[in-house]
């Protein structure tokens, strides 16, 4: 990338520059994300000119840094799209997706649209993953599956049983709502398409919704006799993440998972009911990603067969047609797009 909005383009650049803690991965498979395009319009103040996209990722170790112990070359990995440092108080405490001084493949640094990708602190960032995962399955985890993740368990609590209300069935509510019915919840859909509404329901969506007709609040507070107990704003927009709290029961929670851009960041642009966060006793919280410490556990659910990142793959593109998917990127794409270089 050169320029913002205008069509990125594959050339030759030099190889990055390796630190002595940091690894070079072989990129085998990368998916095309939301906010890649988010990154590519200029909405992301961290990136800087000429540029490098790229962010979810999955490959084998090329070459490590002087100080690495865990990690060989050979080993097959991927890493969280927000690589902590290791050293600041998050990271201290395990959340390594909110890293002070974080680095991020595809934004901060260059990232995954690339033969090779640095991961820096290797021997915390760097995933080791199991024999039977794909590399292509793997990228799919990189961002979407592994947030949806959090901010369905983690961040969300669902327990089993709960009602979980998915406002948005891109990339990353897709994966919220196969991981919300593999943790046992009851999950109600929402998106404006046919498409994405059938493929929530394959995944184990129990309840459907056209979110452009009628009162899609109401219609939630009915079908799950008062509201859900979590809810995630998927898409990010002011309508939704509103839409998104007034669904929830009483007590319930809102997981912001959705980038919001321009005039739609702050509170009063988006719109909260702060009268019914207090009268309902709501709660919201934000997510950004999943902390690597989880890695294994999410691992273990893809494991067990509960999950399989693999069913959002949409489709496969060569690195010579990353730059015009990720130009497309404003209009919603059916699953995921893997880019397979070479
Ligand atoms: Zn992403
Ligand atoms: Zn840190």
């Amino acid at each position: 990338m050169h320029a913002f909005r205008e069509p990125p383009a594959l050339e030759d650049v030099p190889e990055p520059e390796l630190p002595a803690d940091g690894a070079l991965v072989e990129v085998r498979a990368s998916g095309l994300c939301r906010s890649d395009w988010h990154g590519w319009m200029g909405h992301d103040a961290s990136i800087r000119l000429p540029h490098g996209p790229g962010h979810e990722f999955a490959g084998v170790v090329a070459e490590v840094g002087p100080e690495v112990r865990g990690i060989v070359p050979g080993d097959r990995v991927t890493a969280p799209f927000c690589c902590g440092c290791g050293a600041c108080e998050p990271c201290r405490l395990g959340h390594t997706q909110i890293c002070e001084r974080d680095y991020q493949p595809g934004f901060t640094g260059w990232g995954s649209f690339a033969e090779r990708v640095l991961v820096p602190v290797a021997d915390l960032n760097c995933v080791p993953l199991p024999d039977g995962l794909a590399f292509e399955a793997a990228a799919a985890l990189g961002c979407r599956f592994m947030t949806a993740f959090a901010a369905v368990g983690e961040r969300g609590g669902v327990r089993a049983g709960d009602w979980l209300a998915v406002h948005g069935c891109g990339g990353v509510g897709l994966s919220a709502v196969m991981l919300g019915r593999a943790l046992g919840a009851r999950v109600v859909a929402v998106d404006v398409a046919p498409g994405p509404l059938a493929r929530a329901a394959e995944l184990g969506a129990e309840e459907t919704l056209d979110g452009s007709a009628g009162d899609v609040v109401t219609t939630i507070r009915e079908l799950t006799g008062g509201g859900a107990h979590v809810s995630i704003d998927a898409i990010g927009s002011a309508a939704i993440a509103a839409a998104s709290v007034r669904s929830l029961r009483r007590r319930g929670r809102h997981v912001q998972v959705g980038l919001l851009s321009g005039g739609e960041r702050g509170v009063g642009g988006v719109g909260i009911p702060m009268a019914e966060l207090i009268s309902r006793e709501l709660e919201i919280a934000g997510v950004h990603g999943m902390p690597v410490r989880d890695y294994p556990a999410l691992l273990r659910l893809v494991a067990s067969g509960a999950v399989d990142p693999a069913r959002l793959i949409g489709r496969r593109i060569a690195l010579e047609e990353a730059g015009a998917a990720l130009a497309a990127m404003d209009r919603p794409a059916e699953g995921i797009t893997v880019v397979v270089p070479g």
